[in-house]
């Protein structure tokens, strides 16, 4: 058989897209069992069960197209590129997970941005957003320095990591509810090998798919679904008897951050309430 999964990519970008330093093959890796796997399957997400490791499932994902609006988008957005960044190659595939893949905490935002992780390949990279999250997660001592301006700039996290329940960029920042499906299972797997103790959820959006990805992998999600809020705190029991405590946190996007819903103080809040419950209190 000739080509690989990269072969049978969308042609935009071509070669020339950044290889980030999770992927040392860069385009074209495969995990065994899913070599034939067509990314633009509608069930290519569910060889997400196949990887073994965060960092399998990390090369699994960057591969998908499934989602056929949001791939022309993520595409589109890249050709006609903001002002700012028109001399950048745009990432312009699925945001894997970011951070410590063995991490107590993991933090579950909405998707990338068009011109942040769309732009740059890494969560919450490149944009306000994450300007206010990773200060945030510095002052707290769960990133190594206080910004993340690109995959090379040198940033670890440390006991947390950033992901999201729909991985590619949607057109108004809003995922429709059959693409946060068909996206489910990069998450659920992301949950099962990750394995931890809280996820800091942001926003309503991550909420409620996150409690829908959580019933999907046989967690007990109470009726009626429990309400997101600023500092709601919820723990739930799962397979095993494992549990896992859910934190709302209002999304660190502009119109919360620039209208002071949120300020760093209450973040830091959640962030701080998060690595006590993990027992991570010698960050
Ligand atoms: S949103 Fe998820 S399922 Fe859809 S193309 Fe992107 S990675 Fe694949």
């Amino acid at each position: 058989m000739s080509g690989g999964v990269g072969d049978r990519l969308p042609t935009l970008g071509g070669d020339a897209r950044p290889r980030l330093p999770w992927q040392p093959g860069g385009r074209g890796r495969h995990h065994d069992g899913v070599t034939d796997a067509d990314p633009r399957d509608p069930a290519y997400p569910r060889t997400a069960g196949t990887a073994g490791t965060v960092a399998e499932l990390d090369a699994l994902v960057v591969d998908c197209c499934a989602c056929p609006r949001l791939v022309a988008w993520r595409e589109e957005v890249a050709v006609v590129k903001r002002a700012a960044f028109r001399d950048e190659t745009y990432w312009a595939r699925p945001a894997p997970g970011f951070g410590d893949a063995s991490a107590r905490i993991l933090v579950v935002g909405l998707a990338p941005a068009a011109h942040g992780a769309n732009r740059t390949g890494r969560m919450f990279t490149g944009d306000r957003s994450g300007d206010f999250l990773f200060a945030s997660l510095h002052r707290t001592g769960f990133a190594s320095q206080p910004t993340s301006t690109h995959a090379g700039d040198g940033l670890t996290l440390t006991g947390l990591r950033l992901t999201a329940p729909v991985r590619c960029a949607p057109p108004a920042n809003l995922p429709r509810p059959d693409e946060r499906r068909r996206c489910g299972p990069w998450l659920g797997r992301e949950l099962e090998l990750v394995d931890p103790d809280v996820v800091v959820v942001l926003g309503g959006f991550g909420w409620t798919a996150l409690l829908a990805t959580l019933a999907e992998q046989g967690w007990v999600v109470p009726r009626p679904r429990p309400r997101f809020g600023h500092g709601a705190e919820v723990t739930l029991t799962g397979p095993g008897a494992r549990t896992l405590t859910l934190l709302g946190c209002f999304h660190v996007s502009q119109q919360n951050t620039f209208t002071g819903r949120l300020t760093p103080a209450m973040l830091d809040a959640v962030l701080v309430r998060a690595r006590d419950l993990a027992g991570l209190a010698g960050l």
